[in-house]
């Protein structure tokens, strides 16, 4: 996990998004933030091992059980990003406006390659997520409410 994919796609003499820096994590927060880009989604960020592990998710993530939500995978974010809300310049990386839609913390019940289930206490999103990867398309995930075990 580093920052550098997340350096290289951005000009911060341009962009008033953070440079970030890795650092251990003090707990396991989250953010989605609304990123009205080209084409409108939702960004889910988890909090991990120094950085934010995130997903564009084009519909937004699901409040109710039973649906299904496709959640592309994108370069991990420094932590800074968690609190972030701003406009990024047309013409720039993610052009557009980012406001954050929920935030809280977290608890892991798994992470593993192709499999995460996560328990979000946000103000809107509040439950048991599941995300599973797709086999073929690495990036891409589905993410849904799952009923506790
Ligand atoms: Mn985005």
């Amino acid at each position: 996990m580093s920052l550098e994919e997340y350096r290289a796609k951005r000009d911060f003499t341009k962009t008033p998004e953070p440079r970030g820096e890795m650092k251990p994590s003090l707990g396991e927060r989250f953010v989605v933030q609304e990123h009205h880009a080209s084409n409108l989604h939702w960004d889910l960020r988890l909090e991990r091992e120094g950085v934010l592990k995130s997903w564009a998710v084009p519909k937004g993530p699901p409040e109710e059980r039973g649906v299904r939500r496709l959640a592309v995978q994108t370069e991990d974010h420094p932590v800074a990003y968690l609190g972030f809300e701003g406009a990024i310049p047309e013409g720039e990386y993610g052009g557009g406006a980012i406001h954050i839609w929920d935030r809280g913390e977290y608890d892991t019940e798994k992470w593993r390659e192709d499999e995460i289930i996560v328990s979000l206490r946000g103000e809107r999103l509040e439950g048991r997520y599941c995300m599973i990867r797709f086999k073929r398309q690495p990036r891409n995930w589905l993410l849904f409410r799952c009923v506790s075990e």
